[in-house]
């Protein structure tokens, strides 16, 4: 893309995402990790060309289009201004309610902003974040998820298709479970597998109309770059440019880094660089250019400060292309269980 200049990215990043901590500061899931990320994107991405998106509350509508309205009052009752937990994992702090509807209310104004034309990038900066949470349970340090409402904003102004691409290394369990009987919006995830949160096997493909619109890349632990730059040729790139999504959001966790203290994967900076500029070069064939790169996972300060800087660098149109796809055969083996879950309803790549 060299010559072209770059576009503005719309920044949503809000200091009341830090009143939500955990009471001993000692959770991996910590206000300090937006800090890591602030650090990453401004070092990289001049801040004039941020357009600055202001948190506002999440509408009834935007979140019961994807949370049952039960679970929605039991969330609020129980975000109470105390500190407590909702299960072993997912805990709340006084500032946690005002955080959670924020952080979910962010998510569909960025991705209204990106379908009324008002910049064709955007990087939300979020916590608590998203992905776990079922449309009835909290779950795995989420309690809104902000990415399946950013979804449904989207269908609600105007997209027919979005798409979701799910690198954070757990399974988005709860965007799956959002959308899997709905064929208008496609979810992919990358993840190690068996792992946490135990769903995301390869023949998890989407029920009824969904049939298919589902992808789950069931990784053993250890891969590196490689093996996603095979998942991407054979699976994310070719199932994207046939669906043609409207909009394309990212569940940008960065726990699959190799040094990420929770998971098992080799990832580094440059990984995430060129993944990201791989989903670019992907809006930009497309032709409308519209991304949003949604903070989910990642809890080593450096490695998330690096590689937030790697997609900022792809953002600022240095981009990175794929390493060749020399995976190792447990990596070829899992890729090719997804292709061939999906093989009767997309032409996708032959593993070559
Ligand atoms: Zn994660």
């Amino acid at each position: 893309m060299s010559g072209e200049p770059e576009s503005p990215v719309a920044v949503v990043d809000d200091e009341r995402f830090d009143e939500h901590h955990e009471r001993s500061g000692r959770h991996p899931e910590r206000p300090e990790r937006l800090a890591a990320a602030r650090a990453g994107l401004y070092g990289t991405l001049d801040r004039a060309r941020c357009q600055q998106v202001e948190a506002r509350d999440a509408r009834p509508a935007e979140l019961e289009a994807v949370h049952g309205a039960d679970y929605l009052a039991q969330l609020r009752n129980a975000l109470d201004g105390s500190f407590g937990h909702l299960d072993a994992d997912t805990f709340y702090s006084p500032g946690s309610q005002e955080a959670t509807w924020l952080a979910a209310g962010a998510s569909a104004e960025l991705s209204q902003r990106l379908m009324a034309g008002e910049a064709k990038r955007g990087v939300a900066l979020l916590r608590p974040p998203g992905h776990h949470a079922e449309p009835g349970h909290a779950m795995g340090f989420c309690m809104l998820n902000n990415v399946a409402i950013a979804a449904q904003a989207a269908l609600a102004a105007g997209a027919e298709r979005v798409a979701v691409v799910d690198w954070d290394v757990h399974h988005g369990n709860g965007t799956q479970h959002a959308f899997y009987a709905d064929p208008r919006v496609l979810f992919i995830s990358l993840h190690q597998y068996p792992f946490y949160p135990g769903t995301g096997a390869a023949d998890e493909t989407g029920r009824g109309a969904g049939e298919g619109y589902t992808a789950n890349v069931a990784l053993p632990a250890g891969q590196g770059v490689e093996t996603y730059a095979h998942a991407f040729r054979t699976i994310v790139l070719p199932l994207l440019d046939q669906l043609g999504p409207d909009l394309l959001l990212v569940s940008a966790g960065f726990d699959a880094h190799a040094y990420d203290p929770l998971a098992n994967m080799e990832l580094d900076a440059d990984s995430y660089r060129a993944m990201a500029s791989s989903l670019l070069d992907h809006v930009d064939r497309a032709g409308h250019g519209r991304i949003a790169f949604m903070l989910e996972g990642g809890y080593d300060l450096g490695a998330l400060q690096q590689s937030v800087a790697g997609v900022a660098s792809a953002l600022k149109g240095e981009r990175l292309e794929l390493p060749d796809d020399a995976c190792g055969p447990a990596g070829q083996q899992a890729v090719e269980r997804t292709r061939r879950a999906l093989a009767g309803k997309w032409q996708l790549g032959d593993g070559a």
